[in-house]
């Protein structure tokens, strides 16, 4: 069984119930169960089958209820709870959550009052001002919803790198099982590592293709299949994503591999190249005249053209075949630099596992340290913490470090920015913290000037050692908020603040062109997961591809750095 269906089943009576009206703990207790289900390593069926509902339950934030519900769906395929909300309520309405703007109370208002059912019904009505008459609403906030269905149909399609990447790796180790296939890669923007992608490419190699396309059509993930060849199939997922696959010579891999790769502004580059040295440059290999000069492996291809091999990741022509030429392409972070997570929820806030158990997978991984930043006293729906719990915290933390060898806890916290720029805990209570990392959770609809002076105002404190999620974007589900990020990048120079890069799949924030304009400034990047559960520490390697996108090197990136340099770092 896919336990990211279970988890999307879980969210969805989340929403039905948010719109209901139910108590806000309640329906975050299932929106927390499908986080975490979705991304929990072990497939959930197994788990039944081996250990029944006892089994279920040892998973963090499933208790009794939920664990019925997943045995029910794993015997029925559907949970009854879902079913007699969607009576009630139309399964349309949960959609208009996820326009920006739309809360559940609205989107219940408008169904009671205006029969508003579906994204289209919600759009229809906002144009022909109907919302704006509406008890609570106006001309501003029926604006709002226009331009929140805008960002949505704008995103449409474009699928996050933490969707298909998986996806993708899947298929290949699928089909990697067959003996007939030799080589095997993913190509396109998912190679190159997008925030966001449109389809999913991968290249083979094999002297029995028929046998390929074969398997290819018929695994499980097929949904529709767009079309069969010798050398080319296309199909959809169910999820509704396309992808391609592409059988190739071997001798022609590399040339394939770095022709579908792209991106096409970094390939018209190759072909300048190429023509002033009087070569041509194809997927099928660099010819001069008659002759194939190179394309089995990429390295073969970049070398012929006077080039330094150059990572995926940065192929946008935005300098790095300039740099390639001059053999002075920098050598990108690798997850293996990482030494540590410093932004990771526990159970005392709103994360699902203890600490203890955080640490040893967090050794496991390799690390030195980790960061434990719960939220502050403010955030109340997530399990924010007040002075004396805080404290508490403090003191358990600090005694665990003491048992612990070549391994440390930097007991922090995640700090809301309130609107006025000020931090959610006095400077005695911060004083008393290893780090502070500093988090705009609220208030997202500032004007860019204001959102600036709040964020500059708190870097101005000295306190804030890290600024969490900079934009505060929900890739496909919220905009960026409004704010001069290149102000907000000079601040935190001057104020010797790290830019956090969260690796949670849809934030991905800092973006990666902001990667690039911290390093030139000379502000360190820290790539951290903001995990709330020990399988979402695998986030990392999303945080490093953008890193690396970004142009990144260890010496960027703090969570690179030693232990001992880490504390001088938080010490200001
Ligand atoms: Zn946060
Ligand atoms: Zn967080």
């Amino acid at each position: 069984m896919d336990n990211a269906k279970i988890g999307e089943v879980f969210n969805k009576i989340g929403e039905l119930l948010e719109i209901e009206g139910e108590n806000i703990f309640r329906v975050r207790a299932y929106y927390k169960a499908a986080q975490i289900l979705s991304s929990y390593p072990v497939d959930l069926e197994k788990i039944y089958k081996e250990k029944g509902i006892k089994g279920l339950r040892e998973i963090p934030s499933v208790g009794e209820g939920i664990a019925l519900k997943i045995e029910e769906y794993i015997k029925t395929g559907k949970v009854s709870q879902l079913e007699e909300l969607e009576k009630k309520l139309p399964p349309g309405l949960a959609d208009l959550l996820s326009v920006p703007g739309m809360g559940p109370k609205k989107a219940k208002q408008f169904f009671e009052k205006l029969k508003i059912r579906s994204i289209d019904d919600l759009e229809k009505a906002a144009r022909e001002h109907k919302l704006c008459k509406l008890e609570g609403m106006g001309e501003k906030s029926e604006e709002k919803i226009l331009k929140g269905i805008e960002f949505l149909k704008k995103g449409k399609g474009k699928i996050p790198l933490g969707i298909a990447l998986p996806l993708a790796n899947f298929i290949i180790a699928e089909l990697k099982k067959m003996k007939e296939i030799d080589k095997i890669a993913v190509a396109g923007s998912v190679r190159r590592g997008k925030e966001t992608i449109r389809d999913i490419d991968i290249l083979i190699t094999s002297d029995s293709p028929d046998k390929i396309m074969d398997r290819f059509i018929k695994l499980d993930v097929v949904r529709e299949v767009l079309a069969k060849g010798d050398t080319k199939s296309s199909i959809i997922t169910k999820d509704g994503i396309q992808v391609d696959i592409r059988v190739i010579k071997p001798e022609c891999f590399g040339a394939a591999l770095s022709y579908f790769t792209g991106s096409k502004e970094h390939n018209i580059h190759l072909r300048e190249i190429a023509i002033k040295k009087g070569l041509k440059i194809s997927e099928y290999g660099v010819t001069k005249g008659d002759e194939v000069v190179a394309s089995d492996t990429e390295e073969n291809i970049y070398k012929i053209l006077g080039l330094q091999y150059i990572p995926p990741e940065i192929r946008e022509d935005k300098g790095e075949i300039e740099l390639a030429l001059k053999y002075q392409i920098p050598k990108l972070l690798e997850e293996s630099d990482i030494k540590g997570d410093l932004h990771i929820h526990t159970r005392e806030s709103d994360g699902a596992d203890e600490v203890e158990d955080i640490i040893l997978e967090c050794q496991k991984r390799g690390y030195e340290y980790i960061g434990i930043a719960e939220h502050s006293q403010s955030l109340k729906v997530a399990g924010g913490l007040d002075k004396k719990k805080l404290l508490n915290h403090i003191e358990k933390i600090r005694k665990i470090n003491k048992k612990l060898k070549n391994f440390y806890v930097f007991i922090g916290s995640e700090v809301d920015i309130k609107t006025d720029g000020s931090l959610d805990y006095d400077d005695e209570l911060l004083n008393e913290l290893d780090f502070v990392i500093g988090s705009i959770h609220t208030n997202f609809s500032m004007k860019k000037d204001d959102m600036t002076k709040r964020v500059i105002k708190a870097i101005k404190t000295k306190k804030v050692n890290i600024l969490a999620h900079p934009t505060g974007r929900l890739l496909g589900e919220r905009e960026p908020y409004e704010i001069d990020l290149d102000e907000i990048i000079k601040a935190a120079k001057d104020y010797n603040v790290a830019m956090e890069l969260n690796a949670y799949p849809k934030r991905l924030d800092l973006p990666d062109v902001y990667c690039k304009v911290a390093k030139d400034e000379g502000v360190l990047v820290c790539i951290n997961t903001d995990a709330h559960s020990i399988g979402e520490l695998n986030w990392m390697s999303f945080g490093v591809i953008t890193a690396r996108r970004g142009w990144l090197e260890k010496k960027d990136v703090l969570n690179c750095k030693g232990l001992k340099d880490l504390l001088n770092f938080f010490k200001k």
